[in-house]
């Protein structure tokens, strides 16, 4: 079984000031997704069409009144419908394209206990997974066991590594917007270069990899997550979605130009 991560950076227009996809990439990303025709996991960001709520709302925040109680509601009840409009429209495209997705809506069987999964069972994504269809999950917006945030954002990332290890994933392929894991963002920095690998080791050793506090924000937390499942023996491998036929390559088992986390 493969689980494949599509990252929201991919699928939609990451810094849009409201939610927007981008239905070109959409449209080649499912067509190559569609190469592999075996159990596969797919588990999209949510890119502009969660963040912007999120941060608006300050979702996992701490609530220290009864106003920002109900204005955490609200926020909790527009990120998940706009992530779930974001869902529909990357299922109905795979649909086209003859993969048999699914959606399996996170926040409707995961709770988390301080921002980290604490309930999910995974009964039903196995159940689907052995009649045939391929679940797709997402990052979404969650109850939270903490009453002092009571809710939180769960990424895509904290999913697959979740999903990796709960069902035994024998691949983790994440596709992002850049070639993989730089010393710097390559964004903003020309001069970063990309790394072909990443151990515990490369994370730990703060004073030889010191280019690393240089990682920000989701790269980050990717990073984070793909160790902890790199420390249960679970490789996985970060390529850039945004290069016409990685994916397809990626998922047919051939190399890629990409980061191994392992
Ligand atoms: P996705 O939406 O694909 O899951 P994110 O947007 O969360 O991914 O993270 C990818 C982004 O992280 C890239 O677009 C890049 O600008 C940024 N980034 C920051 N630091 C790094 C780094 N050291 N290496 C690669 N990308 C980085």
């Amino acid at each position: 079984m493969i689980i494949i991560k599509l990252g929201g950076s991919a699928l939609t227009v990451k810094d849009a000031s409201t939610p927007t996809l981008d239905e070109e990439n959409l449209d080649r990303i499912a067509s190559e997704v569609s190469y592999y025709n075996d159990d596969m996991i797919i588990v999209h960001g949510a890119g502009s069409y969660g963040h912007i709520y999120a941060d608006e709302y300050k979702i996992g925040d701490v609530i220290t009144n009864a106003n920002e109680h109900l204005r955490r509601i609200e926020g909790v009840c527009k990120t998940q419908t706009s992530v779930q409009q974001l869902n529909h429209d990357i299922c109905q495209k795979l649909q086209q394209k003859g993969i048999p997705a699914i959606t399996i809506k996170p926040s409707s069987f995961i709770v988390t206990n301080q921002k980290r999964i604490a309930v999910c069972d995974t009964t039903i994504i196995k159940q689907y997974l052995e009649n045939g269809f391929v679940p797709v999950l997402y990052g979404d917006a969650v109850l939270d066991m903490d009453e002092d945030i009571k809710f939180a954002i769960i990424s895509g990332d904290q999913i697959i590594t979740y999903l990796a290890y709960d069902l035994k994933a024998d691949r983790v392929i994440l596709a992002s917007d850049v070639d993989g894991i730089y010393t710097d963002n390559p964004k903003t920095n020309p001069e970063a270069k990309l790394i072909d690998e990443v151990t515990q080791d490369t994370q730990l050793n703060t004073t030889s990899n010191e280019n690393m506090a240089d990682v920000t924000g989701g790269m980050n937390g990717k990073i984070q997550e793909l160790l902890k499942l790199a420390e249960n023996n679970i490789q996985s491998q970060i390529i850039n979605a945004q290069t016409p036929g990685n994916i397809q390559k990626a998922v047919s088992g051939q190399n890629v130009k990409g980061t191994i986390i392992k």
